[in-house]
């Protein structure tokens, strides 16, 4: 997964992206980057690490100019290496032209392997370089045109922010997989992955982008234009999002995610209660809001019985005796005060691989618990993502090999619930909605990766 950012016709472009990437850090922290123009050149910074890590005043000074576009990475295709990273940047006859892209292509392999075979010297392993390449391709010298010829040639999720020196261009695929707002700042346009984004820097939100629709402003002027290049597509959003990927206090497809959560939350209670329970926990951070929701469905109490530390970094000194489950004890340490001889609901957004809950609860009966019922607020993950979430291969995804019933006994839980499909589709906003949940199904609407 990653995030996206632009900012038109604002003397701070680079601070106010650096701001609007730190507020989306969720979204991807593999690396990031800007890339400025002033109209005249455009300036480069994109490092490996955390958004706070990477940019100091120094690099913030030398991103010149009024307009700017960044990205978080979280690796999803291609390597993880610095030529990896966003914003891409090319020359050719549209002149110098930047992009970041959240999403994955899904025809990805035939195009680089097409374009290779024609000449085409690739630089990265990152699919969104074949947009860069149909788009100096296309014989357009303008970036708009260009951009629309590239992108009906592709297949897959794309939420996309271009800019070159005298145009900034947003859009979202047909299907619409993965979001995209729109805000404004002193009259002027701006781009995020979440409006999150925007009330860090004192933007207000304007409106998500529809599906297929594609925003440019011209740069100088800040005058905005919305059209729709491609063909209608039956929409596909990604229901992930709400359930475990976007920050709460984000609106995605017109709901606030917070309260989606508690509704699956509730909708869980209603689907899977657990009668004799005397305290419901969330996994935090992920489980925290239908925890809630959980709780007052089944009218339990709610507390904290699991305590996360939020200084869990990427590269940590281990003990040299290794201490079993260090990992998981490291992020998640259970509070026995809270949960001793109690029979505790465990409430968590999904289950992938099975490995951090196992040990957890082995953690939570440690420190006390008499009984733990395990409650995940999103249907069993039995299909992998090609539109942008690392789901692992299927293999790997415990709820695509194995029954309800085999899972609770592997993890060792005194039972487990989780959501229904419709029961989360419901509670999400509805099948009007347009959502994808081929993670959870296996209905891909697009032809998949071989
Ligand atoms: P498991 O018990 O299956 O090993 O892990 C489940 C946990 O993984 C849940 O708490 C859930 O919030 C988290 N999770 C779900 N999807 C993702 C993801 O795409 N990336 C990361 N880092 N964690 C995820
Ligand atoms: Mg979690």
């Amino acid at each position: 997964m990653c995030a996206i950012f632009g900012i038109s016709d604002n003397k701070e472009a680079a601070r106010l992206s650096y701001l609007g990437l730190h507020a989306l850090q969720h979204r991807g922290q593999e690396g990031s980057g800007i890339v400025s123009t002033d109209g005249v050149n455009n300036y480069v910074h994109r490092r490996q690490g955390l958004v706070q890590d990477i940019f100091n005043e120094t690099i913030l000074n030398e991103l010149k100019g009024s307009a700017a576009i960044g990205h978080n990475r979280y690796s999803t295709t291609g390597e993880s290496s610095v030529a990896n990273l966003q914003p891409l940047r090319m020359k050719s006859a549209m002149g110098w032209v930047s992009l970041v892209h959240n999403g994955n292509l899904v025809n990805a392999k035939q195009w680089v392997h097409a374009l290779e075979k024609q000449g085409s010297i690739f630089q990265t392993t990152n699919d969104t370089e074949i947009i860069i390449h149909l788009m100096a391709r296309s014989g357009s010298t303008d970036l708009v045109p260009a951009l629309v010829a590239a992108l009906k040639q592709v297949e897959g999720a794309y939420s996309i922010i271009a800019m070159n020196k005298d145009t900034m261009v947003a859009v979202r695929d047909p299907r619409g997989y993965r979001p995209l707002h729109m805000g404004e700042l002193m009259g002027k346009p701006l781009f995020a992955s979440e409006n999150t984004a925007f009330d860090l820097i004192g933007a207000k939100s304007v409106r998500e982008l529809e599906p297929g629709e594609m925003v440019e402003v011209a740069l100088g002027d800040g005058r905005v234009r919305s059209s729709f290049p491609f063909e209608k597509k039956e929409p596909q959003q990604c229901i992930f999002e709400h359930v475990y990927f976007a920050r709460p206090d984000s609106n995605i497809y017109g709901s606030n995610v917070h309260q989606v959560r508690k509704a699956l939350g509730r909708k869980l209670a209603e689907e899977h209660p657990a009668p004799n329970a005397d305290l419901v926990i969330p996994v935090p951070d992920s489980g925290v809001p239908a925890a809630i929701g959980f709780s007052e469905g089944a009218r339990v109490p709610f507390d904290m019985g699991i305590i996360r530390s939020h200084y869990v970094g990427r590269t940590f000194i281990e003990p040299k005796q290794s201490i079993r489950d260090f990992g998981v004890r490291l992020k998640l340490n259970p509070v026995a005060s809270v949960i001793g001889g109690k029979s505790i609901v465990v409430v968590d957004d999904s289950l992938v691989r099975g490995t951090t809950s196992k040990k957890l609860i082995q953690h939570l009966r440690e420190a006390g618990a008499r009984e733990v019922h395990l409650r995940i607020s999103s249907p069993p993950i039995t299909h992998s993502c090609f539109y942008g979430i690392d789901t692992p291969t299927r293999e790997e995804l415990i709820g695509s090999t194995h029954t309800a019933e085999f899972i609770r006994a592997y993890i060792g839980a005194d039972s487990l619930g989780y959501l229904s499909r419709e029961g989360l589709i419901e509670a999400a906003g509805g099948v009007k909605k347009g959502f994808c949940h081929a993670c959870f199904s296996g209905e891909y609407a697009t032809e998949i990766p071989t």
